[in-house]
């Protein structure tokens, strides 16, 4: 996943080239042809860029000055999850089979020889476009949780993946909170599972419905558990958001029925939250979680339990 992408009119082009007037020609083409372009100078500044501008298509030079060249930075992209699908075509003057193997190796999609023709760069750039826009478009059906129609574990662990790196650029607090549906295995075997199935849609409803900013991530994490990611929130913000979601479950006001006795479909909530830095894993934040989880169940269900990882 490259996280969210704007459309910028045709498309978001990154494109890499240490010289600047073959780099800034192509530039100036590929704008007045309506596409949205960055340009960097240097392996180095492709690897900033990507993280900042959020392209669509990049467009790498392989022979730039300093440590990082094409093939280097493309290497590097194609390691990363986060930046791994977003196709890489080489524009060079390396005109041999030998080097635009090597480029094929590295995870490059195509490969245009400089210099570069305008209308065959166009021509490509718009065939791996609607090509890398295909592909995202499975890619999202394959992230979401069939039942429900929220992100699933998969989406869940990439957002997380994701927005750990975002969190510890700009030093705020990822929090996390970890929801189990208490006694859901009764409300089964009270209602049946298609009764089941419906409790489960509905808490999702509730649970998207009250965790509104725009990066906040909601999915569902497997069988009667959710989780929700919460970027830029500290403890105190995700405790307090979890006291309102376990709240809005219960007003959902399902019945349950426990030992004989009518009561409502509760949630218990795990919450954790840390600034992620350079020792921490985010693995971390969701072990922590999840002991919480488990702390409010044993302490009686429909509760909140907390941890925060990293303050003095
Ligand atoms: P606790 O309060 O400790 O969480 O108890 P519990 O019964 O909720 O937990 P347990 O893990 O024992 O049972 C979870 C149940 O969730 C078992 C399974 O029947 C139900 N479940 C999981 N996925 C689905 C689903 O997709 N649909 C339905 N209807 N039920 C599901
Ligand atoms: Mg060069
Ligand atoms: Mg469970
Ligand atoms: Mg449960």
């Amino acid at each position: 996943m490259t996280g969210p992408t704007e459309r910028s009119g045709k498309g978001r082009l990154l494109l890499v080239d240490d010289d600047p007037v073959a780099g800034g020609m192509l530039a100036l083409m590929l704008k007045k042809h309506g596409y949205a372009v960055q340009l960097a100078q240097s392996g180095e500044a492709c690897l900033a860029c990507v993280e900042t501008f959020s392209p669509e298509l990049i467009l790498l030079d392989i022979e730039m000055p300093g440590g990082i060249d094409g093939y280097e930075a493309c290497r590097r992209l194609k390691a990363d999850p986060v930046f791994q699908d977003i196709p890489v075509i080489f524009v060079t003057g390396h005109d041999n089979p030998a080097a635009e193997t090597r480029g094929l190796k590295v995870g490059a999609v195509d490969f245009i020889s400089k210099p570069a023709n305008p209308a065959v760069v166009r021509a490509r750039v718009n065939t791996h476009l609607t090509l890398k826009r295909q592909a995202d478009l499975l890619r999202s059906q394959a992230f979401i949780d069939g039942l429900t129609s929220i992100p699933n574990r998969r989406q869940f662990d990439a957002s997380l993946e994701n927005e750990w790196r975002v969190c510890r650029r700009s030093r705020s607090s990822l929090a996390l909170c970890l929801l189990d549906i208490d006694h859901f295995k009764q409300f089964n075997d009270a209602n049946g599972h298609q009764a089941g199935d419906a409790c489960l849609q509905a808490v999702a409803r509730v649970l998207k419905a009250g965790v509104g900013r725009p990066r906040d991530v909601v999915a569902r994490f497997g069988g009667e558990e959710f989780v929700c990611l919460l970027p830029d929130t500290d403890l105190a913000g995700a405790k307090a958001k979890a006291e309102e979601l376990k709240q809005a479950v219960q007003e959902l006001d399902i019945a349950q029925i426990s030992s004989g006795s009518a009561t409502m479909v509760t949630v218990s909530i795990g919450v954790a939250a840390l600034t992620p830095d350079a020792e921490a894993r985010p693995d971390q934040l969701l072990g922590a979680a999840d002991e919480r989880l488990y702390a409010a169940k044993r302490d009686g269900r429909n509760l909140v339990r907390c941890a925060e990882l990293n303050r003095p």
